[in-house]
């Protein structure tokens, strides 16, 4: 529960130091500029060459920590965290971000900023919870002068209590079969997984599709997979929370041994043990009364050991066809 602080309590830390003496790790640099425009695909010809300047939005990188972080945040804005924490309010959410820019920076100045809390709100209810936006305003000198400022506001809250999703009566989504993957779905129930092969080209295909991707040939036949497998790579869910999903679990994009990739469940080792080369083997897992599914079981051990759960199988990454929905995230 969420005690009352008075605002006036909160109102205190205006103006107060957020972080002083700040200085920027590197000196506005030509590759770290590069890199930026490739990220954001900015073709602009005013950050190449020898007149080159920084983009404007990349104030806040020359004042980043990195991994090691930077050291100075002030004690006013650990205690103010501090009393937001101890009233409740334990959660935190970035809300927006303004920026103003004074001048270009350019390859060679040295960055030094400092950060002040600027305001502290009232109490206010939004979707996510109640709390309090807390605003810090940093700004960045280059070589001493103004740059641009950089505004940055955050909200301290208190989670709404949520009723609990409905976990016990929620059903995995049931995969759309269409006339272009029924033959997927078919091989599943009679525990063949099933490829697609180019009758034309000979290419093989995953997720079902009605074509052939490299001849366009629209004939073919199948292939079962012999169930041999690799995880090529993988992520953990851990939110958001889908109903009759329990996070968090590992989702693998699994390489068969013909060549293509299936995303699916890595069973029979915990979700935080699945790593990128580990052989896996298939097996059908039944959902419920009506729904198998393809998993893939990592290591020897026998079934019913422990296991991640919760995801879904047959499409590959955003596939159309051959795939059962949601849970992929
Ligand atoms: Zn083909």
């Amino acid at each position: 529960m969420t005690g009352d602080l008075a605002h006036a309590a909160l109102k205190v830390f205006e103006g107060l130091p957020a972080a002083t003496a700040g200085v920027g790790k590197d000196l506005v640099n030509e590759p770290m500029i590069r890199h930026w425009c490739e990220a954001m695909g900015d073709t602009s010809p005013a950050y190449e060459g020898p007149d080159a300047i920084a983009p404007p939005t990349m104030l806040q990188a020359w004042t980043m920590g990195g991994l090691s972080g930077h050291q100075g945040r002030s004690g006013a804005y650990d205690e103010l965290f501090a009393l937001l924490d101890g009233a409740g309010y334990t959660s935190v959410v970035a809300t927006d971000c303004e920026q103003e820019y004074l001048r270009p920076l350019r390859p060679g100045d040295a960055i030094t900023f400092d950060a002040v809390i600027e305001s502290v709100s009232e109490r206010k209810t939004t979707k996510l919870g109640t709390g309090h936006f807390v605003t810090t305003r940093m700004d960045v000198r280059a070589d001493g002068e103004l740059a641009g400022t950089h505004r940055f506001r955050i909200l301290k809250y208190a989670p709404t209590a949520r009723p609990l999703p409905e976990k016990k009566a929620a059903r995995r989504p049931r995969p759309v079969v269409n006339r272009d993957n029924a033959g997927f779905w078919e091989g599943v129930r009679e525990h063949r997984l099933l490829i697609q092969r180019c009758s034309s080209c000979g290419t093989l295909r995953f997720p079902w599709l009605p074509g052939c991707g490299a001849c366009a040939s629209q004939e073919w036949s199948t292939v079962e997979a012999s169930g041999e497998g690799t995880v090529f790579s993988y992520v953990v869910m851990h939110h958001p929370p889908f109903p009759a999903f329990d996070p968090p679990y590992a989702v693998g994009l699994i390489e068969l041994a013909e060549g293509v990739r299936i995303i699916s469940n890595v069973v029979g080792v915990p979700y935080d043990k699945v790593r990128t080369g580990m052989p896996v083997r298939l097996e059908f897992m039944r959902v419920d009364e009506e729904l198998e599914l393809p998993v893939f079981r990592a290591g020897d051990a026998g079934p019913g050991s422990g296991c991640a759960s919760g995801v879904v199988s047959g499409g590959d990454s955003g596939g159309v066809s051959g795939g059962a929905s949601g849970g992929e995230g």
